[in-house]
């Protein structure tokens, strides 16, 4: 079971709550963003352009609770920046937990194990590590050698000291799904609960524009990598949203399922997008312009978005919304290999890497197990 009974007993009666008050948007996961520096400096991040004068701000803990139970979200993800260089990420963590928030800590670990004494084991709390591929794909995807060997060291040492580890995984142009495939097994025997995947978004203020994905490549890759899957996989992630990167569903955006919090305030209208800044979340709601928002929109900036962050609350809502959608995720879970011949052809042919050289991957070109363990 990828995500405990608890948290999706939590899940589910809290939307379940939401749907019997009528209540048509409702968040399922706050974004809260503490700070924006980080520690390394990837070509897809949007985040780490800010001048130094907001790269050195950080929310307050206090900042960071009023967030948190003025949205009232079951589910709290803690991105960033780098959370692990906020000088009271422990007591930010601390008091998300004493108020029973199913937290994810995304963060590159590259501090973690150094840091992973300023928190104790809980169901609570999920360390969400961001790793983009095998070594070699890693390194170059963060532009740092040696960044997959630190995250697979704090990895396994979270692990062993029994905290709760996901991993987080964005796929940009280039990306080969054999590989991405065999990440999936290095992952799983390392013993993370489950992997969350992602398209990358085309930040205008991404260094590199030239490595983000169309809609309909994207639903090639994600095709070609979650058809005819392992028993051995657990993704922590909407079963249906996978479906959706897969191409196989179709959904609406419904950007304020996840909305976001940072030094600035409520961002209009998404975690991608920055159309202005409200003092609260009521305001947020009442005042962005939702009708530009997703792709059916024809708001350019929508136009190949498949973000979990606009799409993954949209498939949990499909799920406890009706009983088509309940019944279509039992049917994903149950069915989970997902069959298909042509993506399985599919993995053998030439594929671009992200610097533009055609090549054919083979298992002997993916990083040795002995290697990362
Ligand atoms: S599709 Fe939704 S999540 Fe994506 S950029 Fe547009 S509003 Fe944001």
């Amino acid at each position: 079971m990828p995500v405990p009974i608890s948290q999706m007993w939590t899940v589910a009666s809290y939307v379940l709550k939401q749907k019997l008050s009528g209540r048509k948007r409702y968040p399922l996961v706050l974004m809260l963003e503490p700070l924006f520096r980080c520690n390394l400096t990837c070509a897809g991040c949007g985040k780490i352009q800010y001048p130094t004068d907001i790269l050195r701000k950080n929310l307050s803990p206090e900042q960071c609770f009023h967030a948190a139970e003025e949205c009232g979200a079951p589910m709290v993800s803690i991105p960033g920046g780098e959370p692990l260089l906020h000088p009271q990420i422990k007591e930010i963590v601390d008091g998300l937990v004493a108020r029973k928030k199913y937290v994810y800590l995304c963060t590159n670990a590259l501090l973690l194990k150094e840091k992973l004494d300023l928190f104790k084991p809980s169901k609570y709390l999920t360390f969400s590590v961001h790793l983009d591929g095998l070594r070699e794909q890693h390194d170059s995807a963060v532009g740092r050698e040696g960044a997959y060997e630190k995250a697979a060291a704090g990895i396994r040492e979270a692990v062993n000291r029994g905290f709760r580890v996901t991993t987080n995984t964005t796929l940009f142009d280039g990306a080969d799904a054999k590989s991405v495939r065999a990440f999936f097994d290095e992952m799983m025997g390392m013993g993370v609960e489950g992997m969350t995947l992602s398209a990358g978004y085309s930040y205008d203020k991404a260094p590199d524009q030239t490595k983000f994905l169309g809609r309909d490549k994207t639903c090639e890759l994600f095709d070609k990598i979650l058809s005819n899957r392992k028993k051995t996989w657990r993704f922590n992630q909407s079963a249906l949203f996978l479906e959706f990167l897969m191409g196989k569903r179709q959904y609406k955006c419904t950007p304020w399922g996840m909305p976001t919090y940072n030094i600035f305030g409520w961002q209009k209208p998404c975690y991608l997008l920055q159309d202005g800044y409200v003092d609260t979340f009521a305001e947020l709601i009442q005042s962005s312009e939702w009708h530009k928002c997703g792709t059916e929109s024809g708001n350019p900036k929508c136009a190949n978005c498949m973000v979990h962050s606009g799409y993954e609350a949209s498939a949990v809502n499909d799920t406890f919304g009706s009983i088509t959608g309940l019944a279509a995720t039992l049917r994903s879970m149950l069915f989970w290999k997902h069959p298909n011949k042509a993506a399985l052809k599919a993995l053998d042919e030439p594929v671009e890497r992200p610097h533009g050289e055609l090549v054919t991957l083979t298992v002997s070109e993916q990083t040795p197990r002995e290697e990362v363990t």
